[in-house]
């Protein structure tokens, strides 16, 4: 890359380090923490950030990790990943099964946060080589299962002045080596919303002199997702799926509340945002024309995850340089969240999936199962192409615009 041996370099690095780095993981794998209590695997990555001559900083709640390697002109590129665990009890059967009973890193954010001290650690060699034309910002974030970490990060200043981020996560799906990437919406959007409807209640003979509840709640069961499909561009995909209901206790009875409970999902961000004050509207009117009071609770998750193209063409072209030609392959946009969202609705950027079943292997071990587990050699491809994906940020940030060198090329020939 950039007449350099990148490829060389990484092999030297990781032939010395890899196997120092599934320790790591496996030490983070036995003593998993969930969303917010995540300390000891703080200190973890700060003493070992520490160790490399990083000046690693604690977020304010006590956990999660910022820290930069490099310094002088040229861009700032961000590297993310994850470190929680999940409520999920360990059912693997290996030396370094969980030791926290019910809790276990079933969603691989071992791996991630492994990748990425690897990646912090090969690049602060890069940085005191002089070879790092910017600075990377490392994110160890707490907290993506809650969800909730990425808004930490954000508040105590994790992004500013950051031109683009980057952030991946295992797939069980994928083979060791590739890596999946999709230019736009690659996870969802799930919101949560609850509606409560009151009205004077009375008898189920004179419906007319109350209001009628159950049959008003019933019209708001079909008339908003109805409504909906006709007022939000279909290819938002944004659907409201009731998955509770509740109301009155007898025959004869026309109760005086009612509940409703369900969820929204979504593949657009656009809809994403607006869809609460649809929602709402959309109640308001139906209530209304049935006399009856609605209120409405609704729960933001997280916004989709959307790829920002030039990032996803720096991804592609780091895991062709340092994994091969043909490890980069399309992905799907799966209905899972993912709060690396709320990182791209303020800069560009691009989350990755990461190969990490063996070749030829056809157990299918899903993320957020206690059977979950990888081939750990995605460790050290991982590292190549976060490693890879920095330095071709970097670079690329570095050029002028692609827009102004065909402008730069017409002058020339004038
Ligand atoms: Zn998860
Ligand atoms: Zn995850």
């Amino acid at each position: 890359m950039r007449g350099r041996n990148l490829l060389g370099e990484l092999d030297t690095f990781l032939a010395g380090r890899e196997q120092e780095l599934i320790d790591f993981r496996r030490d983070l794998h036995m003593h998993p923490e969930l969303a917010f209590a995540e300390y000891r695997t703080t200190q973890r990555i700060a003493e070992r950030l520490t160790a490399a001559g990083l000046v690693p900083s604690v977020l304010p709640r006590g956990t999660g990790v910022i820290c930069e390697v490099g310094s002088g002109d040229g861009p700032t590129v961000a590297l993310r990943a994850d470190i929680d665990a999940l409520p999920v009890p360990d059912e693997k059967d290996v030396s370094y099964s969980s030791t926290v009973p019910g809790v276990c890193h079933a969603c691989g954010h071992d791996v991630h946060t492994t990748i990425l001290l690897g990646t912090s650690l090969f690049l602060a060699q890069q940085a005191e080589a002089g070879l790092l034309p910017g600075r990377v910002r490392l994110i160890f974030q707490p907290a993506e299962e809650l969800p909730g970490g990425a808004l930490e990060v954000m508040a105590s200043g994790g992004i500013s002045g950051v031109d683009r981020i980057f952030g991946l996560h295992c797939d069980p799906r994928l083979d060791v080596g590739k890596v999946g990437l999709k230019a736009g919406p690659i996870t969802s959007a799930c919101d949560k919303v609850s509606i409560r409807v009151s009205g004077p209640g009375g008898h189920t003979a004179r419906p007319h002199l109350t209001a009628d509840l159950v049959f008003a709640l019933a019209k708001i069961l079909t008339e908003l997702p109805a409504a909906l499909s006709r007022r939000v561009d279909p290819r938002s995909s944004l659907s409201l799926v009731w998955g509770r209901v509740e109301a009155g206790s007898v025959a004869n009875a026309i109760p005086d509340d009612g509940i409703a409970e369900g969820t929204v999902r979504c593949l657009d961000e656009t809809a994403w945002h607006a869809a609460p004050d649809m929602i709402k509207t959309l109640l308001e009117s139906v209530a209304s024309a049935y006399g009856v009071e609605a209120e409405m609770d609704y729960v933001r998750g997280v916004p989709p995850v959307v790829n920002d193209e030039v990032s996803v063409q720096m991804l592609a072209e780091a895991a062709e340089g340092v994994l091969g030609e043909d490890s980069a392959v399309p992905t799907e946009q799966s209905l899972g969240g993912e709060d690396f969202g709320w990182y791209l609705e303020s800069i560009p950027g691009a989350f990755a999936r990461l190969g990490t079943r063996t070749p030829g292997s056809t157990l299918l071990a899903d993320i957020h199962q206690g059977t979950f587990d990888v081939d750990e050699s995605a460790i050290g491809a991982g590292v190549r192409f976060m490693a890879a994906t920095a330095l071709t940020a970097l670079w690329e940030g570095r050029r002028p615009s692609a827009a102004a060198e065909p402008l730069m090329a017409l002058n020339l020939d004038n």
